[in-house]
């Protein structure tokens, strides 16, 4: 299948052109059309898979096609969609790639991302006035949310990328703090190299009915 068979719209098709990504990865040509319906969705996928475009480019989408960006924004410190991941690495690396995804949205959808070992104050600054967006490791969230700099009971949408690696990280408690500050209505996608017992259990507590693709 091609991007748009899988259902993309023109500011993205647009964007991948020009990124040279002529055909979707398998992850993305299950993912896609899946996040895109509103399905929960556990994807079994290492690095370079492309699976960070996999959650993106649905996710993106359906921020723009809802407009739910507009109405979010500029009434508090409010999220929509909340990617938490185990690395300040990471963060960086896919709040890079979502806003280059988005270049031809126009502005319009704000990505923040918020990562330990660097001051606070910045990301408070970026954080003002809500996002759309929020790349976020766990323990500095956590810290962001105690500072009231963010709000999470307006999430819709979830992403635990590398999950694996944020439980073997420690990550457990922050992770369930979390969890348990997001509403029970939301869409949930889970992407993780491998799947110990506690990846699984975290699996079972927190997708719905999920569309499973491991690779
Ligand atoms: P990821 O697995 O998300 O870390 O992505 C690995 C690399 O593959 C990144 O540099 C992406 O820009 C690139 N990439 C992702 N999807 C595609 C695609 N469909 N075609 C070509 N490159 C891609």
């Amino acid at each position: 299948a091609s991007f748009t068979e899988l259902g993309l719209i023109p500011p993205l098709l647009a964007r991948l052109t020009e990124l040279e990504y002529q055909q979707p990865t398998p992850i993305q040509a299950q993912a896609i059309p899946s996040v895109l319906e509103g399905c929960d969705f556990i994807g079994g996928a290492n690095t370079g898979s492309g699976k960070t475009a996999a959650f993106a480019l649905p996710l993106l989408q359906q921020l723009y096609a809802k407009q739910s960006f507009s109405r979010k924004r500029g009434q508090g410190n409010y999220v929509t969609g909340l990617i938490l991941v185990p690395t300040r690495e990471l963060a960086k690396q896919v709040a890079d790639s979502i806003k280059s995804y988005a270049v031809h949205f126009n502005g319009e959808i704000k990505t923040v991302s918020v990562f330990g070992g660097v001051s606070v104050n910045t990301q408070m600054q970026a954080l003002r006035g809500g996002s759309d967006i929020l790349v976020a490791t766990p323990g500095r969230l956590l810290d962001l949310i105690s500072s009231n700099a963010i709000k999470l009971d307006r999430v819709k949408a979830l992403v635990l990328d590398e999950a694996d690696r944020m439980l073997s990280l420690g990550f457990t408690e922050e992770l369930s703090a979390i969890l348990s500050l997001l509403p029970a209505k939301k869409q949930t996608l889970l992407f993780s190299a491998t799947f110990p017992e506690q990846v699984q259990t975290l699996t079972h507590k927190l997708l719905k009915d999920p569309v499973e693709v491991q690779l």
